[in-house]
């Protein structure tokens, strides 16, 4: 078993879970550790594959918090660009969320999955509308700037 230390605060982090998802959890603070795979685990309980493409970390910067698992200092970055700060070990341990940031996290990929939805529809009727029906790649950008000429 790891002896795992909160970032925040020193207290030692306790096995739990969020979601279903395996974490290590600072009872203290209410902060959590994700390991690197975990944070996709938590993405995926609200999301497939498909809407889980695409870069996490947005505006990188120096956190001053470090790594639970080795000690060095983290990178704090701007989750998928929304005003969700994560830290992220730079070694590729995991992720550090605060109390209520797993939530958010969820949150996002919530809105994410709602937007490709309404994106997905707009590109259908945007199709039909060209009578050229049935494309189901290449995308509506592409199809409005002349890409989707075969
Ligand atoms: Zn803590
Ligand atoms: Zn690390």
């Amino acid at each position: 078993m790891r002896d795992l230390k909160c970032p925040r605060d020193q207290s030692l982090l306790k096995e739990g879970q969020e979601h279903g998802v395996e974490i290590d959890r600072c009872e203290k603070c209410g902060g959590a550790w994700y390991d690197n795979d975990e944070l996709s685990m938590l993405e995926a309980t609200v999301a497939d594959d498909d809407s889980r493409r695409g870069m996490i970390d947005y505006a990188k910067r120096e956190s001053e918090l470090k790594c639970p698992v080795c000690k060095t200092d983290m990178r704090a970055f701007n989750y998928r660009a929304h005003n969700l700060e994560l830290d992220a070990c730079t070694e590729e341990h995991g992720f550090w969320m605060d109390s209520n940031e797993s939530e958010r996290v969820r949150e996002v990929m919530q809105e994410r999955v709602a937007g490709l939805q309404r994106a997905g529809v707009a590109e259908e009727e945007w199709g039909n509308m060209l009578r050229s029906g049935g494309k189901k790649s290449g995308g509506f950008f592409k199809n409005l700037f002349g890409g989707g000429k075969k």
